[in-house]
């Protein structure tokens, strides 16, 4: 893995290259979360349809893999590239994801990381998690952590941090050969505790950090402070990974606070409700950012005639080829396509909201791109 930074502008927000896996990516980026390796309802031959290589980075947990295959059937046939026939994709392991695999902090003792997935609640000690990277063999992968949500005492934000940073240095430890190391950082919504982990991460030997424990209930306000006590204490030449901020005025609060890479559980969520995103994307140009609407719900009834496409002049696979009144109906008969449509169009229109956001930062615009946005959305919509 390589990163560098190439333009800085509001103080943190910065756009960079990422060499990960066969294609150099720019930053910042979002990754495509997905179930076992591949986007929820998005299949293999449907992936070439998005844009390259803005969606060549695929996020995913481990533990999505309890109910098998088994950690040594997948290390016979090759890791994960090999298994899912994906071999121009970036993997990039989280042990945490916001749709399937849960931290369940009352579960997490001195032993492991406790977690809500499809089998069940799990505990997972690092030398499993190590064995199940080491099977998958993704091109990065992030330590195991103590995620907590934002209302538990100083105390447990304390054992949260001593645990991650504990666990940090038995996975780096028993790390494979191959594959970026990015060392986890919680924390919670204590300040100092945030600082401590950070400085304490940045001593060891990793090449980018995970910043985890956000997304999990602390609020829009208090957000800002958390994340510039981690980034301020980081390194400025490696990249910075995030898990649970989704929401477009989520996302531009970490990128201005120095975050290069997010996850995209709001596609999926987005998808599932049978919504579409259409908020304008064509950047500075517009005056109006923003101002329109966010999503507009394709279930609802006025859509059954209308013969438009989502978006007039997307040019994703589903905007080319199908209508709103389409959509509506595949919604109403619970035709699988309706969600896949959805997907395509939803993966294509938040990628291009990140390409809008670099280019923002590369012309020094960046605060004035997240001030328009979020005012106009505020004016005009309920943050949903
Ligand atoms: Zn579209």
């Amino acid at each position: 893995m390589k990163f560098t930074v190439k333009a800085v502008t509001g103080g943190r927000a910065r756009a960079g290259m990422l060499h990960l896996g066969s294609n150099p990516m720019e930053t910042p980026a979002l990754l495509l979360s997905t179930r076992k390796g591949l986007p929820v309802f998005i299949s293999p031959d449907l992936l070439p349809c998005l844009p390259r290589p803005d969606s060549h980075l695929l996020q995913f947990s481990p533990l999505h893999f309890l109910d098998g295959p088994c950690p040594k059937t997948i290390s016979s046939i090759g890791g994960l590239h090999q298994m899912l026939g994906l071999h121009e994709y970036g993997f990039v392991a989280v042990a945490r994801d916001s749709v399937q695999s849960l931290p369940e902090f009352d579960s997490t003792n001195k032993f492991g990381a406790s977690f809500e997935t499809p089998c069940g609640r799990r505990l997972v000690k690092p030398v499993e998690y190590m064995e199940m990277i080491s099977s998958m063999r993704p091109n990065l992968w992030t330590t195991l952590a103590d995620e907590v949500p934002a209302w538990v005492s100083d105390k447990r934000n304390k054992t949260s941090v001593d645990r991650t940073v504990k666990w940090l240095d038995e996975c780096i430890a028993m790390s494979p050969a191959g594959g970026a190391v990015f060392g986890s950082i919680v924390g919670g919504s204590n300040i100092e505790e945030r600082q401590r982990c950070a400085q304490e991460v940045a001593k060891r030997n990793v090449s980018g950090y995970w910043i985890g424990g956000f997304g999990l209930a602390e609020s829009m306000d208090d957000r800002p402070p958390l994340l510039y006590a981690v980034t301020d204490n980081l390194p400025e030449e490696r990249p910075r990974l995030i898990c649970g901020l989704g929401l477009p005025e989520e996302v531009l609060q970490g990128i201005a606070a120095g975050v290069d890479l997010f996850d995209s559980a709001y596609i999926y969520h987005l998808t599932l409700g049978g919504f579409a995103l259409i908020f304008p994307l064509d950047g500075m140009e517009t005056s109006d950012i923003g101002s329109e609407c966010t999503k507009i719900n394709l279930r609802a009834t006025m859509y059954r005639k209308d013969t438009t496409p989502i978006v007039e002049g997307c040019s994703c696979y589903t905007c080319q080829n199908h209508t709103k009144a389409y959509i509506n109906h595949l919604l109403n008969v619970h035709e699988m396509l309706a969600q896949i449509l959805l997907e395509i169009h939803n993966t294509y229109h938040y990628l291009g909201f990140f390409r809008s956001i670099r280019y923002a930062i590369k012309e020094g615009k960046f605060e004035e791109f997240q001030n328009k946005f979020v005012q106009s959305r505020r004016s005009s919509c309920i943050l949903e």
